[in-house]
């Protein structure tokens, strides 16, 4: 407040300049009336008006002389009393600026914090964390050292706020926000960038400060469930990081490339955790615009299926095949299942994708059946279509309508979908089993449940995870694994196909193995129906 004694002094002259000018016209008036007074005398005295008249009633009425005193005893008076409210009008003004002043000052600070922080958690927000990534860039570009960008998602977060409200979602983004403030250094910040993902700017990424180990910390730190409105919920997350100067030189960079990774950790199935590489630009965020236009690419018959043979050692013919979705983009031309399956997944629209899947592959299972060819069609159930209660109803339906037998179909679904919900899953399994539909185990080997727990279920096949097969030759216990899986399999009255065969001598170790069904590059890529149907005339193996 330097300017207080000059604004003060301002005020000051401004207000007495109008008190003067107030009393110069009092005074002006006063004079006025004491010459009318004295005309007014003259006249009445003398009988008429002359400057002698008046001279003379001056000097003999006393009354006169009051009045004469009165402007000057009024104007010493006015001045007087003047100053003194002016000075005390100033302070007044000059004290209702200072607060106006601190209250302009903390309210600008409170829109400040606002506009930087999240009101939820109260952390920075995306403005805040885009300011203090460009400061690290800045020291560490000047330091050489290297900073990491980690954005971190929470698994499942959809469904939570779905089916518990917006309330309780809420309340567990504050808990998570505690448990990640929880994790993070004095020199790191934990930003909230909205909904349920969250950024961590690393200041200093070396050996004992990696992005993995603190992807373990965050992991520890979300182990013990959290607790919203009394129900227990297991939350995790994915996080994907991307590196100063390694992968970016400027805040936007860094941040796309983050999510980038961040949604790869995701997709891949993997363990939640991916550090940015240019091979996981598919996964771009971009990409996920692709979720809006997805409803309407299922109406418009944007969708197309591809067929994978599996060839059946006992008769090396083929009897049946795999449906593969593709989506036939119309900019970004051909897009592979695991860049749109996840967030169909995610999104609930799985639920439409797999009625599209299932309704197509029927009608070509019909169409095959009208040119002599009879092959039986599995399709990929991923876990909420499976267990959606209207699933076999669906199957029901369209089998009907199409007049075709159940067995001419099999859903492939994985053992996730079991351990989900095995009493839901074994109660529509064996619904479709009663319609004659054979089940098949998807990527055996890959999850957690026991061959007792799948015994339970009415499973007709089971398939070999590529990850076992393609290496099978060059690794002794892949070897082991899918030879024991075979043993297993036929003890329990399954028939085995394995996925992901690739080379003749795959084949070949294979039928040794005495392995049932075949499938993989070596005798065909999946392929769309028309040239299905090409490959199928001429194949030959034996
Ligand atoms: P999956 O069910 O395990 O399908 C087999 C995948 O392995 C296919 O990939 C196929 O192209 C690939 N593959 C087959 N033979 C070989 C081989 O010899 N070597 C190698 N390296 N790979 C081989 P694709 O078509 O990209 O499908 C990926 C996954 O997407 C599928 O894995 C399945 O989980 C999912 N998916 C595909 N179509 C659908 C669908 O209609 N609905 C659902 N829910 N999921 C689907
Ligand atoms: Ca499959
Ligand atoms: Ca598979």
């Amino acid at each position: 407040m330097d300017n207080t004694a000059p604004s003060f002094s301002r005020n000051v002259h401004i207000l007495k300049s109008s008190v003067n000018k107030q009393a110069i016209y009092g005074l002006l008036i006063s004079v006025m009336a004491i010459i009318l007074a004295t005309l007014i005398n003259c006249y009445m005295v003398e009988g008429n008006i002359s400057l002698t008249g008046m001279y003379h009633v001056q000097q003999e009425q006393p009354a006169l002389w009051i009045l004469d005193a009165l402007p000057f005893i009024f104007l010493f008076w006015g001045q007087h009393v003047g100053s003194l409210l002016v000075y005390e009008a100033s302070a007044l003004i000059l004290d209702q600026t200072v607060e106006l002043h601190s209250l302009t000052t903390s309210l600008e600070q409170r829109v400040m914090h606002e506009t930087t922080h999240d009101n939820l958690t109260n952390l920075p927000n995306r403005l805040l964390l885009h300011d203090r990534i460009e400061q690290a860039i800045n020291t560490a570009s000047r330091h050489k050292y290297t900073i990491g960008l980690a954005i971190i998602d929470l698994d499942r977060f959809k469904e939570i706020n779905d089916t518990l409200g917006h309330f309780a979602g809420d309340r567990l983004l504050k808990q998570v926000a505690m448990r990640l403030l929880g994790v993070v250094r004095k020199d790191e910040t934990l930003a909230r960038m909205g909904g349920d993902e969250f950024a961590i700017l690393m200041t200093q990424v070396n050996d004992t400060n990696s992005p993995l180990s603190f992807y373990q910390r965050i992991r520890r730190a979300m182990d013990t469930p959290f607790t919203v409105e009394n129900i227990t919920l297991d939350v995790q997350a994915s996080m994907g990081v991307s590196l100063y100067p390694q992968h970016g030189n400027d805040v936007d960079t860094l941040i796309q490339r983050a999510e980038v990774a961040m949604y790869a950790a995701k997709q891949q199935k993997n363990n939640g955790y991916a550090i940015y590489t240019s091979k996981l630009d598919r996964y771009s965020p971009k990409r996920l615009t692709l979720i809006s236009e997805l409803k309407q690419a299922i109406q418009n018959d944007e969708l197309v299926l591809y067929y994978q043979p599996k060839v059946d050692l006992k008769n090396k013919k083929i009897s049946k095949a795999e449906a593969l979705v593709r989506w036939k983009h119309p900019t970004h031309g051909l897009l592979q299942p695991d860049e749109f399956i996840n967030l169909a997944e995610r999104t609930g629209l799985i639920i439409e994708l797999s009625h599209w899947v299932l309704k197509t592959s029927i009608q070509q299972i019909l169409h095959w059946q009208q040119k002599g060819l009879s092959i039986n069609v599995a399709v990929n159930l991923s876990p909420s279509s499976l267990l959606s209660p209207e699933l076999p109803e669906i199957i029901t339906g369209i089998l009907s309508s199409h007049n075709l037998r159940g067995s001419m179909l099999t859903v492939e679904l994985t053992e996730t979908s079991i351990i989900k919900d095995p009493e839901l899953a074994y109660e529509i399994l064996n619904r479709l089993k009663a319609l004659g539909v054979d089940i098949s185990i998807d990527d055996f080997g890959t999850g957690y449940s026991s061959l007792a727990q799948l015994r339970k279920l009415p499973v007709s096949e089971m398939k070999i995870d590529r990850s076992f097969v393609m290496d099978m030759l060059e690794n002794k216990d892949d070897e082991i694994i899918v030879k024991s899986i075979i043993d297993l399999a036929h003890n329990l009255g399954l028939s085995v196909v394995a996925e992901g065969v690739e080379t003749l001598g795959c084949a070949r170790k294979l039928e040794q193995m005495d392995c049932d069904l075949l499938q993989g590059y070596y005798f065909s890529r999946p392929i769309p129906a028309d040239k299905f149907e090409e490959w199928h005339a001429s194949f030959s193996f034996t």
